[in-house]
């Protein structure tokens, strides 16, 4: 039996339960780029959830939370970088 859990508040799916969210979430890494690429399928789909990357939500709000959370803290590290050039550039 598998366990399926929200990835955002960590609640367990009880079987059936067809209005979960699934989607995916998957990064490419090379040297010179990361590439992240997040997505949502339009339906659930058990014989999808153990494919690599999968992500699962409980509702539509633990959804926006997931977007939301990795969205800032890509923002937040595009800004402390910018900022150390400022410093240097000004010494
Ligand atoms: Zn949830």
């Amino acid at each position: 039996m598998i366990r399926i859990t929200c990835d955002t508040c960590g609640v367990v799916r009880k079987s059936g339960q067809r209005d979960w969210i699934l989607g995916y979430d998957l990064g490419f890494d090379s040297r010179e780029t990361i590439t992240r690429s997040i997505s949502f399928f339009d339906h659930w789909d058990d014989s999808r959830v153990l494919e690599r990357g999968m992500i699962q939500f409980c509702s539509p709000k633990c959804q926006q939370a997931y977007i939301a959370a990795n969205t800032l803290k890509r923002r937040a590290a595009g800004k402390s970088v910018s900022l150390r050039r400022r410093r240097s550039g000004a010494a």
